[in-house]
């Protein structure tokens, strides 16, 4: 029988393991126990229960480092199944996924914010159903559930805090899906699971200290360090929209005026395109909303600047400034190896990087700025939804080797 310590340090070299399997697979027992400096026998021991588990398996095949055929491990796409979940303003979203994340099924269906809090939920609830029919359709063990809101979360507690857009408060989603579900259920802000989306799959891919900067109906924002995501005392941190970089700015809606997000967000890009107009009326613009200028939605203007329209180009440039300066003062206080843009503005990239380059290259502090790159993200509406997938599978490969 193990005594706690060492069933402890099993299940911290269980999650060495698996981690290893994720970033290297294919790969051999002798190089497993290479490179995480574990003794032969050991790795074979715990190699030996994850394939009892299900979890790894071995076969032949060639050995992509010595170029013929040896007997090598990886991660079973049988593993388990995991679900994320990301609930939204207007939307709710859920993506199956097997052990290796890829998708087996995902659905995404438009909800009205006005609706009461019980009938959101219990929406979400009905899709989480159905992918865990899904799941034992494929004879998939549901491993956990990851779930993205647009607001405070208190991570430990697993409570959605406040999400000022939807108007809830203290929602305590773990412990209500805990009760319904039996399964691990992991609540996070959206920007965070977005960031750690990258991290496992995405361009910041083993990136280990990089901010991630999205742009919605706010701008959110997921900060990486150290490979983990940097949370604070509660879970809070990262509400970097709310910045304060005008006192005499414009209204934010967290109550405050002149917040980052009231300068820079797809909101800002509209509101500067109705003030021009005001002193420069531009009669296609006018003629396409029919005089409505409520008509106007940032996709329009994203689409007419990048077709040549001046006073919708000259909108998005001036918030890729306020972007630039912006994220200067975020690199002079966490020093990050990348800046990763992500949301809305994916849409505007071609005008939005050459200038929000410029600015913080010319800006930041020189020794900022050596091996420091600006980046788009290229997972589109999925992002936050793979991070909810991300988290499950971190717990499992990954967090033991913190704690
Ligand atoms: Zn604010």
């Amino acid at each position: 029988m193990l005594t706690g310590d060492q069933e402890k340090v099993r299940k911290i070299n269980k999650s060495i393991i698996l981690n290893m399997l994720r970033l290297h697979a294919p790969i051999s027992r002798a190089r497993v126990a290479n490179i995480t400096g574990l003794n032969r026998g050991t790795v074979s021991n715990i190699v030996n229960v994850l394939i009892e588990e299900g979890l790894v398996f071995e076969g032949e095949q060639k050995d992509p480092g010595i170029g013929r055929p040896a007997v090598l491990l990886g991660l079973r796409p049988d593993g388990g199944a995991v679900i994320g979940v990301e609930i939204g303003v207007d939307f709710i979203a859920v993506l199956l996924t097997n052990f290796v994340a890829e998708t087996i099924w995902d659905t995404r269906i438009q909800i009205d914010p006005s609706q009461s809090q019980t009938s959101i939920i219990s929406q979400a609830e009905q899709l989480i159903e159905q992918a865990l029919f899904l799941a034992s359709e494929h004879q998939l063990r549901p491993l956990g559930i990851g779930v993205g809101v647009a607001g405070l979360v208190h991570v430990q507690q697993g409570t959605l805090i406040m999400a000022p857009n939807l108007h809830w408060t203290n929602v305590p989603l773990r412990l209500m899906w805990n009760q319904r579900f039996h399964l691990p259920i992991y609540i996070e802000n959206e920007a965070n699971l977005a960031a750690l989306g990258e991290y496992y799959f995405g361009i910041a891919r083993n990136v280990d200290n990089f901010i991630y900067l999205s742009a919605g109906i706010g701008l959110g924002g997921g900060i990486m360090m150290g490979g983990k995501l940097f949370h604070g005392g509660h879970g809070y941190a990262g509400e970097i929209g709310h910045i304060q970089r005008d006192p005499v700015g414009e209204q934010c809606g967290c109550g405050r005026v002149g917040c980052w997000e009231t300068q820079v967000g797809p909101r800002a890009v509209l509101n500067r395109v109705k003030k021009e107009l005001q002193n420069h009326p531009d009669q296609f613009l006018l003629d396409t909303c029919s005089g409505d200028l409520d008509q106007l939605t940032f996709e329009m203007v994203v689409k007419f600047a990048l077709e040549g329209n001046t006073l919708c180009r000259q909108a998005i440039e001036a918030v890729a400034v306020h972007l630039g300066t912006g994220i200067v003062d975020i690199v002079h206080v966490f020093d990050p190896e990348l800046v990763l843009i992500g949301g809305a503005f994916i849409q505007a990239r071609d005008i939005l990087q050459p200038i929000i380059e410029k600015t913080i290259f010319s800006n930041v502090l020189q020794p900022y700025a050596d091996r420091l790159r600006v980046a788009f993200s290229d997972r589109g509406a999925n992002d936050c939804l793979f991070g909810a997938v991300a988290i499950v599978l971190d717990d499992i490969l990954r967090e033991m080797v913190i704690s």
